[in-house]
């Protein structure tokens, strides 16, 4: 296609002291695609998400967004920009309540009413917040923590979601329901780049997929030739 993709980056590179964690990453997310970048511990996966994010310097290479090159933007401004991240780990405020974390997606926004229904609409799809929604997040169950996340990025209204590690720690049905709804916010037409240590999960669920490894990008493909290939199959799904 000859379309402009919504993300790119271009010879990204992120350094921590003398590591060099991100190494050159050309990676393209194109408007209406679900991509994921998987890869083992340490590889270099959510160091270039940050980078995306502006939550970590860096030291070389460009990163493109909507047209406008936003390397080192801030992170409140990306998300004012459309450009919003759920963290690994999820970020979200524990002595809130889930409505009140909720409400802190729709900081950058200004119609109440707009807020409200798109409140309800995270509460249709993760019912079992919204029986608890006056119950502090802090005391919510892992997976139900990652819901809150991915509700409270979905009122920030993206364009671009970034998510990292989304069934990181979860038990198997958590895992089901968060990726069903990865599918439901994907299916409306919001762009996505996931980031997962789960191959299989992940390239199951996108349309493309990038391998990393030591900081570099070692293949990358449609998501369903990549479930087929030989060294993914040995390297990242346990297979011979
Ligand atoms: P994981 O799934 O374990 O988070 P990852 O692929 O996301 O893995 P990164 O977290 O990006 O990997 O880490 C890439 C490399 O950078 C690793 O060697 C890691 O130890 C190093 N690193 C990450 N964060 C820092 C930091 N704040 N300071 C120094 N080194 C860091």
């Amino acid at each position: 296609s000859t379309a402009q993709p919504l993300l790119a980056l271009r010879g990204l590179q992120v350094a921590y002291g003398g590591i060099r964690a991100v190494r050159g990453v050309d990676l393209t997310v194109g408007e209406g695609e679900l991509v994921c970048l998987i890869g083992a511990n340490g590889a270099g996966k959510s160091t270039t998400l940050r980078a995306i994010c502006g939550l970590v310097p860096v030291a070389g290479g460009e990163v493109h967004y909507a047209g406008q090159a936003i390397t080192g933007t801030a992170s409140f401004e990306l998300v004012r920009k459309g450009l919003v991240m759920v963290p690994e780990g999820r970020g979200i405020f524990g002595q809130l309540t889930i409505e009140e974390n909720l409400a802190m997606g729709a900081y950058t926004r200004r119609d109440p009413a707009q807020i409200r229904r798109d409140t309800e609409r995270v509460f249709s799809l993760f019912p079992r917040l919204a029986e608890r929604r006056k119950q502090s997040a802090g005391t919510l169950s892992g997976g139900e923590q990652q819901m809150v996340a991915m509700g409270r990025a979905m009122i920030a209204r993206p364009r671009l979601l970034l998510l990292d590690e989304p069934s990181m720690g979860l038990a198997p049905l958590m895992v089901e329901k968060v990726f069903e709804v990865v599918r439901t916010i994907a299916s409306e037409g919001v762009t996505i780049l996931l980031i997962e240590q789960n191959a299989k999960l992940a390239l199951e669920n996108s349309h493309r997929g990038y391998v990393m490894e030591s900081g570099e990008l070692i293949l990358q493909g449609p998501a369903q030739q990549l479930l087929h290939d030989p060294k993914v199959r040995e390297a990242y799904l346990g297979e011979i």
